[in-house]
């Protein structure tokens, strides 16, 4: 196996994977916050992080993977201002903040699935981990990196930098910009970048989620959940965070200062960032109104796994652009590919293979394996796949080494099915007209109808009872 090569954002390199003093890798992937439907944008990142699980376990690694779910504390204003997501979008719907948040979490885990990713090994929610948020926060204030305001308890960030000796915000490429851009709301905040560890409710009994703690009745900043679940479940120093770019000025660098402030431990080792998905070019944004989500994909027809089709067809840390006519195209390329690899599973039988051929198989295995580990570069990856099946190789190597590419890409090839429905008479002559062939031993010929059929979308299987034709579901 290759090693793997992941683009670290601490510094900025491509390095190589290595485990830490442990068996198994620790990863942690920020999750939605479940205040409105996750988008198609949101999806790119945790397919991404989905294929990078898959291609650890594909890499002989065990991974405990932590997704988490943000239901509480992640309000509007990028400074800790404004409402909370879930309580405002509660407001407007006239629900509770509780309902909102169940009703988002079940519409993501049915995208989720959809998309074909893989569980993580939990999905710890905000909520349920308050008590972990409150000792994380008393950790830090009794090592003196906390201060009170009208409104909450605070980060000191300058505090972070005197004590550890360690810079805020190294992830940041932007430090000079954010600095100004994070405008100085609060007045009593000591730094405009200090952050909220726990915000008191305004009026207790307003808020739908709020809870007592020793600085007062409220509720946990977004950027405390991170890190109190994440060593939780992973321990105080782990493998790989993953998210999307927008977390890399704030919120991780936040996740960085809090946890390292507590521990006097290196938090995580590589950081992995996915750059943007774009609309037509633009960025996804609500003035736009270009944010899509799966189910309105699947309204037009599109299968969820073309989706994901479109997001292997780019490296991660560039940007994609998406347009109707892009998904209408990875749309076509993923049917070709499926019913190409469902054509080759019909025709297992094994031969003896020539050293040519079988060295072809070793290349084209390495070739997708080097590239997945590159920094996990998929398109890389699926150009492989695709002259593999082009190639002169056995239908039967083609099949085992489809199945083998996809468990690292996903793309369901194993579970799809054919779908029994009424075949055409035309159809059904062809087939017949290739059983006689067959029988015939004309092999060449009944297999040139067999592959004229495939692209009209039917697929012949040769069982003990007769031939059989299904129809490709799309
Ligand atoms: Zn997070």
């Amino acid at each position: 196996m290759a090693d793997i090569y992941l683009t670290n954002s601490l510094t900025g390199k491509k390095e190589k994977f290595e485990l830490h003093n442990s068996k198994e890798v620790g990863m942690y992937a920020c999750g939605p916050t479940v205040h409105n439907f996750a988008t198609i944008g949101n999806f790119r990142t945790y397919t991404v992080a989905d294929i990078l699980f898959r291609l650890l376990g594909y890499n002989s690694f065990y991974t405990k993977y932590v997704m988490n779910l943000t239901d509480v504390g992640h309000l509007v204003g990028d400074a800790d201002t404004g409402d909370d997501k879930v309580e405002e979008s509660a407001k407007k719907k006239g629900k509770t903040a509780w309902d909102i948040a169940e009703y988002y979490t079940k519409i993501f885990l049915k995208d989720f699935e959809a998309l074909n990713l893989r569980k993580p090994w939990i999905f710890p929610k905000a909520t349920d981990h308050i008590e972990e948020q409150i000792d994380l926060i008393k950790v830090l204030e009794e090592k003196g990196f906390t201060y009170k305001t009208s409104d909450g308890i605070y980060f000191d960030t300058k505090e972070f930098e005197e004590k550890t000796g360690r810079k805020y915000g190294e992830l940041s490429t932007l430090d000079e910009v954010l600095e100004g851009a994070r405008v100085r709301e609060n007045p009593e905040k000591k730094n405009a970048r200090d952050f909220a560890l726990w915000k008191f409710s305004k009026k207790p009994g307003e808020r739908h989620m709020e809870w007592e703690s020793p600085w007062g009745i409220g509720f946990p900043g977004w950027h405390i959940e991170c890190s109190a679940m994440s060593m939780k479940y992973l321990g105080e120093s782990f493998d790989i965070h993953i998210g999307g770019e927008d977390l890399r000025s704030t919120h991780h660098p936040n996740e960085i200062a809090q946890s390292e402030a507590a521990t006097d431990k290196p938090f995580v080792r590589y950081w992995i960032h996915v750059t943007f998905l774009k609309v037509d070019g633009k960025r996804m944004s609500k003035s736009l109104n270009n944010f899509y989500t799966i189910s309105d994909l699947q309204k037009k027809g599109f299968d969820p796994l073309a989706l994901r089709y479109l997001y292997l067809t780019a490296h991660y840390r560039d940007s994609l652009n998406f347009t109707w006519e892009s998904l209408k195209a990875a749309q076509t390329a993923f049917d070709k590919l499926r019913s190409q690899v469902v054509g080759y599973r019909e025709k297992s039988s094994r031969t003896t293979l020539s050293p040519e051929k079988q060295k072809k198989i070793d290349d084209f295995r390495n070739r997708f394996t080097l590239a997945v580990c590159d920094d996990i570069n998929t398109p890389r990856a699926l150009a492989a796949f695709w002259e593999m099946l082009k190639s002169n190789i056995p239908s039967g190597d083609k099949y085992d080494l489809a199945m083998s590419f996809d468990e690292v890409l996903g793309l369901g090839l194993q579970g799809f099915q054919t779908q029994k429905v009424e075949i055409p008479i035309e159809v059904q002559k062809l087939a017949e007209e290739r059983e006689a062939l067959r029988k015939a031993e004309k092999f060449e010929d009944a297999d040139k109808i067999r592959k004229s059929m495939l692209e009209e979308g039917y697929l012949v299987e040769d069982t003990p009872e007769g031939p059989k034709v299904n129809k490709i579901q799309k």
